[in-house]
């Protein structure tokens, strides 16, 4: 069985039938599903931010012989960086570290440093999905820790979602926590001991660049701090297949 994206995306009832299976699975049976399916061929990113544990975890378990790919903007807090080498010892996990090819410091000697306000679309283009570009190239599916209940613009996330980035390679999205309540997170994170992002504790519930991340009232969505006053929701690396879904 391979589920390739150009099958997904060219038979509707294929991809609704498996979709409707995999609804049914818990995240363990879905991810088990995507690394029996893909292979080595399965992508995972991961920001190692307040939310991502679970699917580290889930990844430690099922997959751990290919490696999490880290998006190493330049803009990170230090917070994160130390978290993500306490989860990697913690879970033996293998990240392979990507980053810009134009260093942080010229980039903002180039461009300004306030570029992230001025076009933060710009920033992340430059920044976060080129340097995944030629990874994704090799990918036949992408694994990230999407969930609905996150926000508005992630509530329809389907388990799978064929899709292809801008030079017009394809490959399937997987989403196997799309399912899971911010409560079934804390609760999983509690079973496994798993440790907390240290800035989650400061209302920190969505953890990105420093420039664009800010804390959540109470209320607020779980992503509410991200790029908050300037019209972005989402990165770039999933707002084309989200835009595809709503
Ligand atoms: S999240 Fe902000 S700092 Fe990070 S790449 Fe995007 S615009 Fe730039």
């Amino acid at each position: 069985m391979t589920l390739s994206s150009l099958e997904l995306t060219g038979d509707a009832p294929l991809l609704a039938r498996e979709n409707a299976r995999l609804e049914m699975l818990s995240p363990e049976d879905r991810l088990a599903f995507a690394v029996e399916t893909y292979g080595d061929e399965l992508l995972l990113t991961s920001s190692f931010g307040a939310g991502s544990a679970v699917l580290l975890h889930l990844w430690s378990r099922f997959a751990k012989h290919l490696p999490v790919v880290f998006l190493d903007t330049g803009f990170l807090f230090d917070e994160t960086h130390a978290y993500k080498d306490l989860l990697a010892a913690k879970l033996g996990l293998h990240v392979r570290v990507l980053s810009p090819e134009q260093p942080r410091d010229e980039f903002i000697v180039e461009f300004g440093a306030d570029i992230q306000r001025k076009d933060p679309d710009f920033c992340c283009a430059r920044n976060k999905v080129a340097p995944l570009a030629p990874v994704l190239k090799n990918a036949a599916a992408w694994v990230s820790g999407l969930r609905r209940d996150q926000s508005a613009t992630r509530k329809n996330t389907p388990i799978l979602l064929p899709t292809s980035d801008t030079d017009g390679n394809r490959y399937v999205k997987v989403h196997p926590l799309a399912t899971m309540t911010s409560v079934e997170v804390a609760e999983y994170m509690q079973l496994y001991e798993l440790p907390e992002h240290p800035l989650r504790a400061k209302r920190y519930l969505s953890i990105g660049c420093w420039p664009c991340t800010s804390p959540v009232a109470d209320g607020e969505d779980e992503r509410a701090g991200r790029w908050a006053g300037r019209g972005k929701t989402e990165c770039g690396l999933h707002s084309r297949a989200l835009a595809s879904i709503k």
